[in-house]
């Protein structure tokens, strides 16, 4: 992110930066020619939104938040990511099961899905009493909720 003294045609330079602690990011720019002072100043949304796309605003001193975290998750696709049920696939504590072909159906899913589909699929055969998820059940699911490709 640059700013240009349009009168003199001069890259500004950075000057300083004020971060109250609300996540509001005051920076101020000036023209080395005449003077000039510019100041940015961006919302919490707004320099979270551009401190997680890598951006540094006059040398890095923004903390990280949730959104960068977010980003974080999806770039390394962490297997557990939307899986907040821990470890269904054996029935323990739930009235839902897997069958193996199923499951092996479920380990062709690309990994940083993987726990958003099975999570899917848990709900689908939940709201229709089913116990057993097998490759059949999850054709059914597919179609009804337009998930072709999982
Ligand atoms: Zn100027």
């Amino acid at each position: 992110m640059k700013f240009l003294c349009v009168d003199c045609d001069r890259q500004m330079t950075f000057e300083e930066r004020a971060l109250p602690g609300d996540g509001t990011l005051a920076a101020t720019f000036k023209c080395p020619k005449c003077g000039r002072v510019m100041a940015l100043l961006t919302n919490p949304m707004e320099t979270q939104l551009v401190s997680s796309l890598g951006v540094e605003i006059g040398g890095r001193t923004v903390p990280t938040q949730p959104l960068e975290t977010v980003r974080k998750m999806v770039t390394t696709g962490r297997n557990d990511a939307f899986d907040h049920e821990g470890s269904t696939e054996h029935g323990a504590g739930s009235r839902t099961s897997w069958s193996a072909e199923a499951l092996a159906r479920l380990d062709r899913v690309p990994n940083f899905v993987r726990g958003m589909v099975k999570k899917i699929y848990i709900d689908y055969a939940r709201e229709r009493g089913i116990s057993e998820i097998t490759p059949a059940i999850m054709d059914c699911a597919r179609s009804e909720l337009g998930l072709e490709g999982m």
